[in-house]
């Protein structure tokens, strides 16, 4: 059996379904496939998203999928010293709302179907190839094979990406690269502040951080991120260690675990090849400090489907024509992401007792205030060694 479609999207994640969503709102007949049963289930993600960042993508908060709303967010260095940030004073990614994903991402594929585009559940993508001018994607659903051939394939399926990499697209993440993350939804959790994001920094996670987002009530999502290149033991090890030592978590109990890798390297080299785009975790598009990458996803998608439904209309599918979706994608992200990375090496750079210092310079900081020589000075009273490291990365 042969199915035919100017644009098929693999992967119904927050990528997908904004990329399918916006290629058929500019004309192109759109598939969406997802090998899942229900889309957004399970969860793999935090679940933060900046409100900035839903407000650019044209989408508005509704209270279907938004769980709770974030004013602050509590930062806490490895000894328990803890500076606190207000998000109205300082932009913070990734903070704003605490979603429910398995409604989101079900939401974001319903927004994509009332577009135009069709949906296809439980529908797994085997492999690709080329055939003329045009891409023939073999899939299996529900124990039976069929072929989509479309003009323009979007692979949106995800960290573990095989799409791209099928069309001969280098998106492996090494080691060093890919966060291991791992989460408990819990109940009975404890906070000082129900409307802070919480992060928790040091050796508890190495290579990333632990981190609680309430999600209402006494309701969190309670996980930590750790790079495997920097850590003997798992990153649910390092999980269990922290629930046990966090006043907030110590008589929790978890009513559900997410398990997911995070490629926090930045974005693939090349996002695009003939009749090819990748977008979302495929493509890398996850801040590489925070781990996020829902909105810099959705960004992708939102870019690659306008790119890819224009060159439909014009019936230009050539790989330059595509290529501005990339180009975009680097105009909007390109440089906070470079900004991103080096923030992250330097704060990967820190020891426990820098981290601690630091945190001690800015307890009682008040950030609206702050000018980028106060901040020099205040470290230079608590930890030269830390201002140093600052300096040879920027
Ligand atoms: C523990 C953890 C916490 C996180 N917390 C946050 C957070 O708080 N905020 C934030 O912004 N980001 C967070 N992230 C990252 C965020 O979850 C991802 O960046 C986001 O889901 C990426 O969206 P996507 O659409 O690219 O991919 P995904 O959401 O991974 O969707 C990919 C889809 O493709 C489908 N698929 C894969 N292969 C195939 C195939 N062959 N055929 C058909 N379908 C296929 C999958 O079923 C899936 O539905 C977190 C990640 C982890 C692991």
């Amino acid at each position: 059996m042969m199915i035919e479609t100017d644009v098929l999207v693999v992967g119904a994640g927050p990528a997908g379904s904004t990329a399918a969503k916006h290629a058929a709102f500019n004309g192109a007949d759109v598939i969406l496939i997802d090998k899942k049963s229900e889309i957004g289930a399970p969860k793999r993600c935090a679940e933060g998203v900046s409100k900035e960042g839903l407000k650019k993508l044209g989408i508005k908060p509704k209270s279907r999928w938004v769980t709770h709303e974030i004013e602050n967010v509590r930062l806490v260095s490895p000894n328990g010293t803890v500076v606190w940030l207000n998000q109205d004073k300082v932009k913070l990614p990734e903070a704003g709302y605490v979603l429910e994903r398995k409604v989101f991402d079900k939401h974001m594929a319903m927004d994509a179907a009332r577009a135009g585009a069709k949906i296809k559940i439980k529908t797994l993508a085997k492999g690709l190839k080329k055939e003329g001018d045009q891409i023939i994607v073999n899939a299996e659903s529900m124990g039976e094979s069929f072929d989509i051939r479309a003009k323009i394939v979007i692979g949106a399926d995800g960290p573990e990406s095989r799409v791209g990499r099928w069309a001969g697209l280098n998106t492996v993440f090494m080691p060093k690269h890919m966060e291991s993350g791992v989460q408990f939804e819990m109940v009975r959790v404890e906070l000082e502040d129900k409307n802070s994001l919480e992060f928790y920094f040091g050796s508890l996670a190495p290579g990333g951080y632990a981190w609680i987002f309430p999600k209402g009530d006494d309701i969190a999502n309670v996980g930590l991120g750790v790079l495997p290149t920097k850590t003997k033991k798992s990153a649910y090890q390092h999980l269990l260690e922290f629930v046990k030592s966090c006043p907030a978590t110590k008589n929790a109990q978890a009513v559900e675990i997410n398990v997911g890798g995070v490629p926090v390297g930045g974005p693939v080299r090349n996002m695009v090849t003939d009749n090819v785009m990748i977008v979302g975790d495929a493509a890398g598009q996850v801040n590489p400090l925070t781990g996020g990458g829902i909105i810099s996803g959705m960004t992708g998608g939102l870019f690659a489907g306008e790119v890819s439904g224009a060159a439909i209309s014009d019936n230009e599918i050539t790989k330059d024509r595509l290529a501005e979706y990339e180009k975009r994608w680097h105009e909007d992200r390109g440089d906070s992401f470079k900004k991103y990375l080096k923030a992250k090496d330097y704060l990967l750079s820190l020891s426990d007792e820098e981290l601690d210092s630091i945190a001690l310079a800015f307890k009682e900081t008040e950030f609206e205030n702050i000018n980028t020589g106060e901040l020099i000075k205040n470290l230079i009273k608590v930890s030269p060694k830390a201002l140093l490291k600052l300096g040879k990365l920027f």
